[in-house]
């Protein structure tokens, strides 16, 4: 059995609420506009399909961290959103098949680089630099969903700064559904054990500066925190 020549990275992975056991991240992948609203005030229209981008596995921050304000940006935006841990993998997932391919929920902040997405939209060029940095996914705890139940399709989904409320929409408002989104993900992807897709964000998106508190919260799934420093 060969050595390492250099440490192995750490194992990925975020708590399960309510008892002693952890869900591995294998891939973090994101959904673009998925709330009409939140379209509408970035300038796009409500119904077109979905489309994804990745983050690294280790932008995974847990709850309650401190992180450092990022980098190359004067404009680090917060986007709260449902997120999806897939549980049994597969590639061409139906929506009818979709629910028992996730095994859990969280909250998580697709914290964002609004200056150099803007930037990148208008050149033309990918989104690795706005959405894929350092820290740029906080996540709660996952919350383990019961096999019978099926995945909420409405509760209030809100972010506040410094206890201000920011954000505020409701999963009901959700272009698609969680089932839809791993199937459409899934023509893509083959998904896996471990992967976490964030479901996209609602209205009211705004910048997070040094010494910010910032907390998402969304109805019967969870809380996640983060100082920002
Ligand atoms: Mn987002």
């Amino acid at each position: 059995m060969s050595q390492f020549i250099i440490p192995p990275p750490p194992r990925i992975a975020i708590p399960v609420a309510g008892r002693d056991a952890l869900f591995p991240v294998r891939r973090i992948y994101c959904v673009g506009r998925n709330y009409a609203a939140h379209a509408r005030e970035m300038g796009n229209d409500s119904r077109e399909p979905p489309f994804f981008f990745q983050k690294p596995t280790d932008a995974v921050v847990a709850s309650g961290s401190t992180i450092a304000y990022p980098p190359e940006t004067r404009n680090l935006h917060h986007e709260v959103e449902l997120v999806l841990g897939i549980g049994l993998g597969g590639a061409d997932i139906s929506p009818q098949e979709a629910r028992r391919h996730v095994i859990g929920l969280a909250v998580g902040i697709d914290l964002t680089r609004r200056d150099l997405q803007n930037a990148a939209k208008e050149a033309g060029r990918p989104w690795e630099c706005s959405k894929s940095f350092d820290a740029s996914a906080p996540i709660s705890a996952l919350v383990e969903w019961p096999a019978g139940e099926p995945l909420p399709q409405s509760g209030r989904i809100t972010l506040s700064v410094n206890g201000q409320r920011r954000q505020e929409g409701n999963l009901v408002e959700m272009t698609w559904s969680c089932t839809e989104i791993v199937a459409q993900l899934s023509r893509f992807f083959r998904l896996a054990p471990g992967d976490l897709i964030f479901t996209g964000t609602p209205a009211g998106v705004g910048p997070v500066v040094a010494g910010d508190w910032v907390q998402g919260e969304i109805e019967g799934v969870g809380v996640v925190t983060v100082l920002v420093n």
